[in-house]
């Protein structure tokens, strides 16, 4: 229903009716606000002009829009990264002595930002398995600011209960951030009870590796009790009283954009509008061969980890609760570092990378990349074992793609 719905929108809402049709692109840094009136009222709000770059690029604000339809929310702001949007959602509402809750994942990069660069400004970070629900509603104290949630466990392939998480940050009135890079459209986090969605529009989004970007998504501040509304979240009280139901995208934009400058560039969101057109299409048929060729090679004696095999513990989950799949991944293990090798290698089809979600079918021995540098126990924690290899599945006919794996993984026989 999804997919049907957004394929008809985002080509509507990208292209124009008049004029140029794909996307203006606009890449100036700077912008001249004609006479200094306009000047005061561009900088005091009450006029809707570009004001500077690094705090708004209309190329940037037209893909805002169209992610914010996506998702539900009233606003959205792009960002450099998906690293950067993260950043950009997590800093504008932290501050030193604030606590994270970090549920399942945990893609690399996050990882260290909340367990080394966070942990050096004074904020903790708590990471918990995704079915540790118990343990999760203990650990939220008064000094909790986040519940972190990966939609998808990259690359444990574990699946999360979003609304059953996020009816336990409601209850103690904490913010719920969703980091919904590998599922976008597939999973609504806004609509599951989610406050704020993250986005690397890097992968699947854009699915082209022609642009690195971020986005995140924020739901409309209620008229009347909201979490963000309580002591808790008193730095949040300014925008709120100033800008309504828009306080947290105003508030992210002042607090983390215009400070840290995590800020998109015209030409990224240019490629990442193209890329988007044909989102619905592409996960649509990535979804399905993805279940294909993880049920033919879980036949066919693969050690498969993907949540569509009856054998996996979320395997419930998934039929009840991503209905439109669980995006691009599966991962195979080949027992050792070796035969991981030996199997990449003698792949035609695989391009070895450390990037997901692109049209092409991509893969990466793990321990030796994104984990090199982590610990026994934090490797189990995420599942990062020896012969662990993560596999993107991309556009190609899932056939070429089971006769080619099947080739390639041949040496072990
Ligand atoms: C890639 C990725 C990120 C980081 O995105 P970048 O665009 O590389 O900064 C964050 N979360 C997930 C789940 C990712 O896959």
């Amino acid at each position: 229903m999804r997919f049907e719905e957004f394929t008809t929108r985002f080509v509507q809402q990208t292209g124009k009716k008049e004029g140029a049709i794909s996307p203006v692109m606009v890449n100036s840094a700077s912008f001249g606000y004609g006479n200094s009136e306009m000047g005061e009222g561009i900088f005091d709000g009450s006029v809707k002009k570009p004001l500077y770059a690094r705090v708004g690029n209309p190329t940037s604000a037209q893909l805002e829009q169209i992610l914010a339809s996506m998702d539900g929310g009233v606003g959205a702001v792009a960002a450099s990264s998906g690293m950067g949007a993260t950043a950009m959602a997590t800093l504008s509402l932290l501050r030193a002595g604030d606590e994270i809750i970090s549920v399942g994942g945990l893609f690399g990069g996050t990882y260290s930002y909340f367990s080394e660069t966070l942990e050096r400004f004074g904020i903790k970070t708590r990471f918990f398995d995704v079915d540790a629900f118990d343990a999760i509603d203990e650990a939220v104290n008064t000094a909790t600011k986040i519940i972190f949630l990966e939609s998808v466990g990259n690359p444990n392939m574990r699946l999360p209960d979003i609304k059953r998480i996020a009816g336990i940050a409601d209850r103690h009135g904490v913010a719920l951030i969703v980091d919904n890079t590998i599922t976008p459209l597939s999973i609504a986090p806004l609509a599951l009870g989610a406050d704020i969605v993250v986005y690397s529009t890097t992968k699947i989004i854009t699915g082209n590796a022609s642009a690195l970007g971020g986005a995140v998504v924020f739901r409309a501040i209620a008229e009347g009790d909201d979490k963000f509304k309580t002591p808790r979240y008193r730095d949040v009280h300014p925008f709120i009283q100033k800008m309504g139901s828009m306080a947290l995208v105003a508030n992210a934009k002042k607090r983390a954009l215009r400070d840290f400058g995590m800020s998109a560039n015209g030409f990224g969101s240019y490629l990442t509008m193209l890329g988007l057109e044909t989102l619905p299409l592409r996960l649509d048929r990535i979804v399905s061969s993805v279940e294909r060729v993880a049920g033919e090679l879980d036949a066919k004696g693969f050690k498969v980890n993907h949540p569509s095999l009856a054998h996996h513990p979320h395997h419930e989950r998934y039929r009840s609760q991503f209905a439109n799949g669980c995006g691009t991944l599966l991962t195979l293990d080949f027992g050792s570092k070796e035969a991981a090798f030996e199997f990449l290698n003698r792949s035609k089809l695989v391009t070895i990378t450390a990037n997901i979600g692109d049209s092409r079918t991509l893969g990466l021995h793990m321990a030796s990349t994104i984990y090199r540098d982590f610990d026994e126990p934090t490797r189990e924690f995420l599942g990062i074992t020896p012969g662990l290899v993560r596999i993107s599945i991309g556009l190609e006919s899932p056939e070429a793609i089971l006769d080619d794996f099947v080739h390639a993984a041949n040496f072990q026989k």
